[in-house]
């Protein structure tokens, strides 16, 4: 339609220049005639037509053939925009944006229409970080501050649409037209799946597997920040060490899947109980669990400790082969410190250790609270 259209043009183009530059060349010669002798002004104008006329032709040819020249050259622009336009608008879930050296926008494609909710043609001219609003525009900002010369600067930011929050891994680099700065360009793909896919594995790898409950790994990283979060604050912080009684004993009895069972469920006591946020419960090790409390003083956690004690054998899980009660029963060790050495939380771990095993040696099923 376009092609036809830009032919069209050229047609009309050509024919009003033959007719113009004929037109023209006989105004010239019949002026010119005018101060000639009557008897060679009939010659004079005869030739003076003819020439006019072989010249007008002649320099409507090489109009003609710049004309299809450029034709040609349009021809090929509108083809290569075409293809670009198409490639661009079939990038998926990335966003192309074109600025100029100042920031502003000059092409948005599909996907960046979308994700900043307005056209192409009421972005262009405006100043990228005007589309974006609150911590996004710190981001754009930032990035802007950030790019260097061969060095493009990569940023996140995230958008909500489609119900969901989507997070984008951006790029700003330059464009350079022969060694010039010529504008920037801002390419963001959505690597939400890649997100959430890397928070499952995280998770999956700070979680038990048989209790759902957070494993030794976490347990490790979150007593090694919160001790150093105490020591910072001058506060106290807890580490409870809860082990089950004679738990030998129960698997050679009831056998290994009812102990699993067990476990299962003295993990979920532990779950309900310490259930304040910045807590933590964790399975330490086979039958032995662990409980973080940051911020809380010692009769506090006591009470907690307790409560687990008494939770776990509440529950009434028969234990024949218990030589201190019909139940399943848990021995429990805490201890409380205040931080002195932010980097060392051996204390910690000691005390609570030493607790358990007087724990165990009183008797069994029973809270023992370290004081060193
Ligand atoms: P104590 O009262 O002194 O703690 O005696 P105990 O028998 O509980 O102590 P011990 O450390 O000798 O035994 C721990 C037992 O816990 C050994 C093992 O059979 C059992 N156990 C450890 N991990 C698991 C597990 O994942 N599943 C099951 N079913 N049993 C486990
Ligand atoms: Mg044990
Ligand atoms: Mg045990």
């Amino acid at each position: 339609m376009k092609n036809w259209l830009i032919q069209l043009r050229a047609g009309r183009l050509i024919v009003a220049t033959v007719v113009l530059s004929v037109v023209l060349a006989e105004i010239i010669i019949i002026t010119l005639s005018l101060w000639l002798h009557d008897e060679i002004r009939g010659e004079y104008m005869a030739t003076g037509f003819v020439t006019a006329t072989i010249v007008s032709f002649i320099i409507v040819i090489i109009i003609q053939s710049i004309v299809r020249a450029l034709q040609r050259t349009d021809e090929q622009l509108l083809e290569r925009t075409l293809y670009l336009d198409s490639i661009l608008q079939s990038t998926g879930d990335t966003l192309i944006i074109a600025l100029d050296t100042a920031f502003r926008v000059k092409y948005l494609n599909t996907m960046a229409e979308q994700v900043l909710d307005i056209s192409v043609h009421k972005a262009q001219g405006r100043r990228i970080s005007e589309l974006v609003d609150g911590v996004r525009r710190e981001h754009f900002e930032q990035a802007m501050r950030a790019v260097k010369p061969g060095r493009g600067h990569s940023f996140q930011f995230s958008y909500d649409f489609d119900e969901a929050t989507h997070y984008f891994e951006a790029t700003l680099t330059e464009i350079l037209h022969r060694g010039q700065l010529a504008g920037f360009l801002l390419v963001a793909h959505d690597a939400t799946d890649r997100k959430l896919l890397e928070e499952t594995l995280r998770n999956l790898s700070y979680q038990d597997g048989l209790t759902g409950i957070a494993n030794r790994r976490r347990f490790d990283e979150k007593l090694e920040l919160e001790w150093r979060r105490a020591a910072r604050e001058n506060q106290p912080i807890t580490l409870i060490m809860i082990d089950i009684d004679f738990f030998k004993n129960y698997n050679d009895l009831y056998g290994h899947p009812a102990g699993d069972e067990c476990l299962k469920k003295i993990a979920h006591v532990l779950s309900v109980t310490i259930a304040r946020p910045g807590d933590i419960a964790a399975r330490y090790g086979g039958e032995e669990f662990a409980a973080i409390l940051p911020n809380t003083s010692l009769l506090g956690a006591e009470k907690l400790a307790e409560q687990i004690r008494s939770r776990v054998e509440d529950l009434e899980l028969p234990h024949a082969n218990s030589a201190v009660s019909p139940w399943v029963t848990v021995s429990v060790g805490l201890a409380t410190r205040v931080p002195v050495n932010p980097d060392d939380y051996t204390t910690l771990l000691e005390g609570a250790d030493r607790a358990l095993y007087k724990a165990k040696q009183q008797g069994r099923n029973r809270l023992v609270v370290d004081h060193h």
